[in-house]
């Protein structure tokens, strides 16, 4: 049996990590199961997969859920806060942990993780994006084991050979024979719009993904396209890959997850239906299968599969990221948390779509030049630098409204 703890159990990949586990009961066990503040789905999963553990990040959520299960007879110990998180990730009878909650906020509980030596599934990419080297080096000073759940990561990581797939962060792509990672995307719901009604399209149209379901903030991050950015941030580091290794295309189709060429002239495509339980599934199985609960993609239905370049002037928060990767973990880090406000204010009608990208580009600006001196940080040091970095992003917020 794995033990697992869901950082993240009420969101989107919370629910498709669960499928998975729903489908192989005999394989996997729910130890523990964390989320933000969303006390009345912790509630109902709390009366479902009877954890032994679960965590609120809101301590109110937490008091909340408390005495909700004491009602019903429910003898889950309720763990509150950051620490409470990080308890959650650590647990030592837990040998897995879903690393699923949302943005920076999930950085210090995956780091705990990754600290107790447990097999990382990484779904939140933001939390290395944020940390890069560091969160990287720990995997290897820790002993962890770093599998990637992002759909376009576990397809590249599919297609790669085990010894490679055993070397996570570290990877010799030209060792291998290997000298391209291509990284697709489907461009988002907006890749045929009008680029100049852009500054107008509605958060509910920007969340309505054409192939995949996904939380809000990661389905705006597809509409603006920094979603690939952050995956293009993200497989840099998870394959070791420099500029000359690394290709964003676009696939609308979404079939192909993502490629890895070869030097003698092959391409290893990964394929599949676009649902997360897949690659969910590849994780917390590895090296074995387990039914997912997903159909069977059927070739007879795929009309066509069509590839194009990336268009930066319809995409600029793309080109921010993939420029911003080859700057610094400064900057990286400041276009994670900008990012974060830009696209929260966006969803809350405070700032058109295309300001997400003048607040990124604005806010980077501003704490790059604060920031060029440092290039090197440890853990608190980027933290610090998250909280200055929405700080400035919440000013050009305030100015993008008036
Ligand atoms: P959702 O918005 O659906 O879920 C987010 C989860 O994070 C919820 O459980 C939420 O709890 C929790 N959360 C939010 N804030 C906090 C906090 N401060 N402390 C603790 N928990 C918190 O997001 P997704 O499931 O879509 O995405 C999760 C991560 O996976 C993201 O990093 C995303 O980029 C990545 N990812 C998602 C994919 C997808 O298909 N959805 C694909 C690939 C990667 P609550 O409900 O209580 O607020």
């Amino acid at each position: 049996m794995r033990k697992l703890t869901i950082l993240g159990a009420t969101g989107s990949i919370g629910a498709s990590t669960l499928k998975v586990v729903e489908q192989n009961p005999h394989t996997f066990e729910i130890v523990a199961l964390a989320a933000g503040s969303n006390v009345a789905k912790m509630m109902q999963l709390c009366k479902k997969w009877r954890p032994r553990v679960a965590v609120m990040a809101d301590i109110k959520a937490a008091g909340e859920l408390r005495t909700m299960l004491k009602s019903e007879g429910i003898v889950t110990e309720v763990l509150a806060g950051e620490q409470g998180l990080c308890e959650a990730a650590s647990l030592e009878d837990v040998d897995t942990v879903m690393a699923a909650i949302v943005g920076a906020a999930g950085l210090l509980p995956t780091m705990a993780a990754v600290k107790a030596g447990k097999r990382i599934l990484l779904a939140n990419k933001e939390a290395l994006v944020m940390s890069g080297q560091l969160f990287i080096d720990a995997v290897r000073t820790h002993g962890a084991e770093l599998l990637p759940v992002d759909s376009e990561h576990n397809a590249i990581f599919q297609c790669l050979p085990q010894s490679v797939q055993h070397q996570m962060g570290h990877c010799d792509l030209v060792g291998n024979g290997i000298s391209k990672i291509l990284l697709t995307g489907s461009g988002g719901p907006f890749r045929y719009t009008e680029p100049s009604i852009l500054a107008t399209v509605t958060p509910e149209q920007a969340i309505a993904h054409p192939n995949w379901s996904m939380g809000k903030k990661i389905s705006v991050d597809s509409a603006t396209m920094m979603n690939k950015g952050l995956e293009y941030i993200e497989a840099k580091w998870l394959f070791n890959a420099d500029k000359s290794q690394l290709d964003v295309i676009i696939h609308p189709q979404s079939v192909i997850h993502s490629m890895v060429q070869y030097n003698d002239g092959s391409v290893l495509a990964q394929m599949g239906e676009p649902d997360m339980a897949t690659p969910i599934a590849c994780t917390m199985s590895y090296p074995d299968r387990v039914p997912a609960g997903v159909a069977p993609l059927d070739f007879t239905k795929v009309s066509e599969l069509t590839f194009l370049a990336p268009d930066y002037t319809r995409y600029p928060c793309l080109k921010l990221a993939m420029d911003a990767c080859y700057e610094g973990q400064h900057l990286t880090t400041t276009l994670n948390a900008a990012n974060e406000i830009a696209v929260e204010a966006f969803l809350t009608n405070q700032i058109g779509f295309t300001d997400i990208a003048r607040v990124n580009e604005l806010t980077m600006s501003k704490v790059n030049a604060a920031q060029a001196a440092g290039s090197h940080f440890d853990l608190d040091g980027l933290i610090e630098l998250d909280k200055m970095a929405r700080i400035k992003a919440h000013e050009i917020v305030r100015e993008c409204k008036v």
